[in-house]
């Protein structure tokens, strides 16, 4: 039986569910659970209700239909996705199965970064929202990670293998994981990121200042385009680039809704997931008969 994952339970990622559940493929939903949906008071322009009614109620519904046709919910935050030498895809943390053959990005469109000074400015000179596409750039030098959960921790792991010193910085929070290895932790609030050409230093809001070549923001879950990114997917701006079939330009990745960029509306992130459900049965299939 094929396996897919759908990384994201709003409107785009359920809708491809729903699709996806009626055939023989194995369907894994997992979320953190923070659905932009959820934040709408009420919706009064989506298909089908005579009297508003409330994103979270939309969101539960939609959740319950899934579920009834067999799909199953796990609760996770996705912080890595890796394809391997046959084209399969392993996911950090592991949910579910160990492997999946195809995986669709349905995690909404916020990239989470943070009103600190020198971020924009310093960004691709010295700030970067993905370890594992530029820690190259950083070999033997200093690196802060900007966040306070699994997903900044994760980020730092990665730059721990190339970068002389990782810090941690999460801005006054508290830290939300467990330290691994040498990686070192500042909990001070950030005032500045500074520098001239590229990023120099970090500058608190006491005073102190710490010597960083890189800044790496890793606030809250990691976003689609930064999961896409770590496969190389093409990106444009803000949104991973798909075909029509919702394919991205890695075989076996799709992605649907927000993260896609486009009209940032329910109707739309629907019609992507059963767009992307479609693709992934006829990828599905081709790959079947190619191993016939
Ligand atoms: C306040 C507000 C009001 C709105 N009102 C309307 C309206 O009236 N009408 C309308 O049509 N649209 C409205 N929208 C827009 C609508 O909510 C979005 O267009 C829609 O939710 C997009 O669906 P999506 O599935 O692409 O993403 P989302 O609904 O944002 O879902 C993203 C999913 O991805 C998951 N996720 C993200 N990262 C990870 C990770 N690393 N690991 C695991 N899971 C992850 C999240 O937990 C979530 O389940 C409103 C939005 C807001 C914020």
């Amino acid at each position: 039986m094929k396996k897919v994952l759908i990384v994201g339970s709003g409107p785009a990622g359920i809708s491809a569910a729903l699709y996806l559940a009626r055939t023989k493929i194995d369907v894994t939903v997992v979320s953190t659970g923070h659905s932009q949906l959820e934040r709408a008071d009420k919706i009064e322009n989506y298909f089908g209700f005579s009297e508003p009614i409330s994103g979270k109620e939309l969101l539960e519904n939609g959740k319950k239909g899934a579920e009834r046709l067999g799909v199953k919910f796990e609760y996770a935050e996705i912080v890595d996705l890796r394809l391997t030498a046959d084209m399969k895809y392993e996911v950090s943390p592991h949910v579910g199965c160990n492997v999946y053959d195809c995986v669709l990005l349905a995690t909404g469109s916020q990239r989470k970064t943070m009103n600190i000074k020198g971020i924009n400015e310093f960004e691709g000179r010295g700030v970067s929202y993905c370890a594992v596409c530029d820690a190259f750039f950083y070999r033997g030098k200093q690196v802060v990670v900007i966040g306070d959960g699994d997903y900044a921790l994760h980020e730092a792991e990665v730059l721990e293998q190339t970068s002389s010193e990782v810090t941690i910085l999460t801005n006054g929070n508290t830290l939300k994981t467990k330290l691994t290895g040498n990686i070192r932790l500042n909990q001070k609030k950030i005032c500045e990121l500074s520098g001239s050409e590229r990023l120099k230093s970090v500058r608190f809001e006491d005073g102190s200042v710490i010597k960083a070549d890189g800044a790496f923001i890793a606030i809250g879950a990691a976003g689609s385009t930064e999961l896409a990114k770590k496969l190389g997917a093409v990106i444009e701006g803000n949104h991973i680039k798909t075909d029509r079939s919702m394919a991205s330009s890695i075989p076996g990745l799709y992605a649907a809704g927000d993260c896609t960029g486009g009209l940032l509306q329910i109707s739309k992130a629907v019609s992507d997931g059963a767009y992307a459900a479609m693709g992934i049965i006829k990828y599905l299939k081709s790959d079947n008969d190619n191993n016939k």
